[in-house]
């Protein structure tokens, strides 16, 4: 039996590699060279280190798991939190590249985004979520 199919036989039924492990594939990475880059930092280069082995090995245990409902559950969580985090940014972005024209606030009760051109005094806002009404300055 040629080596691949060996490989193939033993990967049957496991989970293999998919997003989540290569996120925490780099978040070792990333932890390894922090560990080298901090070296002088008391404490801190040996914590890293083992958070570095701590991914690596779920990284691993993860693609040879045969569980593989419970992974493809872990990765579309995974997923949603990645969206999430770019939703985010984004938004960030948005903001800074607006920000001479418009002024931003979070609504008192339910916390959305709202804007507001800049300039216009003394404003009274209403959430257009839930209605909420309130005064900023613009
Ligand atoms: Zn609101």
């Amino acid at each position: 039996m040629r080596f691949r199919d060996r490989i193939a036989q033993f990967m049957y039924r496991r989970n293999g590699y998919d997003a989540y492990s290569l996120f925490l594939l780099g978040v070792s990475v990333v932890l390894m060279l922090l560990t080298r880059l901090l070296i002088w930092v008391p404490v801190l280069p040996a914590v890293l280190q083992v958070g570095s082995w701590a991914a690596l090995i779920y990284c691993i245990w993860r693609i040879l798991s045969k569980n593989t409902y419970k992974r493809q559950q872990e990765n579309a969580r995974y997923y949603e939190l990645q969206q999430a985090f770019f939703r985010w940014f984004r938004t960030l972005k948005e903001r800074w590249q607006q920000r001479k024209e418009y002024k931003f606030f979070r609504c008192p009760s339910c916390h959305v985004l709202l804007r507001v051109p800049r300039g216009k005094g003394k404003l009274q806002l209403t959430c257009r979520k839930c209605g909420n009404r309130f005064e900023r300055r613009s």
